[in-house]
């Protein structure tokens, strides 16, 4: 059960700082959890993780999360304390995005991490296809509560589903998988990814998030409205797929998100009648000339496509296959960005 705590009393923790003419409107108090909010909606992210840290100095005990209009801080570096939000995204549609964003999502998971995963597709969701989780028929007519300016308070908030070990957020769970979601307007859609990442009971340290391809309003709202920690980019080796990707690379610049590297999907094959390794694009070094490593380079192997369309991802088949070893590689590379983030600021 959920119960208010005097404003005044936290409202004193303010006073004699900085940030004491910030007025505390409402607060409410649920087990280790206290949720408060301004009367101010225009508080930028960088003062209210300031206040929240000054908060949890003095209520250590409490796991504290502040809202101003729309931003919401939950302290930590990234998506709250130790927790990350990971953005795989290329530009270019086609190149693999979601079947590395799911195989990377469960290689972490497989490296003893929690891990989560969110479609960021509002309109063609299909990684609860790619892990074999069917739409839920009970959520079709679910009411949306997208417009809040209070706190939900964590027993209000919905379970993500489960699978594979992994936490799962996706529209494509809450509509039949022909129905046409009718979301659009870059405040509806934001308002959507900060529902879809705020009032979800997450288990997860690192949420995968699977971004659509261009630079659309979908991406946008994605990338200036959640606390991204780092982003993964997914192209083909092709000069074409990476000049789309280089667009990327200037909005997450745009929107200060770390870019952790780039996957090289669909890079080679091994001949399946001489095992010549061929490669299948002509190499382009447009993403490394601007500084962007390398982090795998992951072969056309067919167990990936077919295993995709049975929701058995292929690194949860077969772990010794040279694809899940590059994925092992891309996994300890994401680690380590995350660690340095942790480091850094
Ligand atoms: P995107 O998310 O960028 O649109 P997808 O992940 O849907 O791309 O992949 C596009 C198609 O390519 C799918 O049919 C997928 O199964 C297949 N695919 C992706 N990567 C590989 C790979 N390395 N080897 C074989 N097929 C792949």
């Amino acid at each position: 059960m959920s119960s208010s705590v005097p404003v005044e009393v936290l409202q004193d923790i303010l006073t004699p700082t900085v940030y004491g003419e910030l007025r505390i409107r409402e607060s409410l108090l649920e087990g280790e959890w206290l949720g408060m909010t301004f009367e101010r909606a225009d508080i930028d992210r960088q003062t209210l993780n300031r206040v929240q840290e000054l908060l949890s100095d003095s209520l250590s005990h409490l796991q504290i999360e502040l809202r101003s209009g729309n931003t919401i801080s939950l302290g930590g570096k990234g998506f709250g304390p130790n927790r990350h939000l990971v953005a795989v995204l290329g530009g270019k549609g086609g190149v693999g995005k979601s079947t590395i964003a799911v195989n990377l999502a469960l290689t972490l998971s497989a490296m003893g991490q929690k891990v989560g995963m969110l479609d960021g597709h509002i309109n063609a969701p299909d990684v609860h296809h790619l892990l074999g989780l069917p739409p839920q028929a009970s959520h079709e007519d679910r009411e949306w509560e997208l417009w809040r300016s209070s706190i939900l308070p964590p027993s209000r908030r919905r379970s993500p589903m489960r699978r594979c070990d992994l936490d799962i957020v996706s529209i494509g769970l809450e509509f039949h998988e022909k129905a046409v979601p009718s979301i659009s307007g870059r405040e509806m859609i934001a308002a959507l990814f900060r529902h879809l990442v705020f009032e979800t009971r997450w288990d997860s340290e690192i949420v995968i998030i699977d971004v659509p391809p261009g630079s659309g309003d979908e991406v946008q709202m994605l990338l200036r409205h959640l606390p991204i920690s780092g982003a993964v980019l997914v192209t083909t080796p092709q000069d074409l797929a990476q000049m789309d990707a280089g667009r990327t690379v200037t909005l997450l610049q745009q929107v200060s998100v770390p870019v952790v590297g780039v996957v090289q999907n669909m890079a080679w094959l091994v001949c399946p009648h001489c095992d010549e390794v061929i490669d299948l694009y002509r190499h382009s070094s447009r993403l490394e000339d601007l500084g962007i490593p390398v982090l795998a380079r992951i072969p056309f192997d067919i167990a990936l496509s077919s295993g995709a369309d049975r929701g058995v991802p292929l690194v949860l088949n077969d772990r010794t296959r040279i694809v899940s070893r590059e994925f092992a590689g891309l996994g300890r590379h994401v680690l380590d960005s995350l660690t340095n983030e942790e480091r850094s600021k």
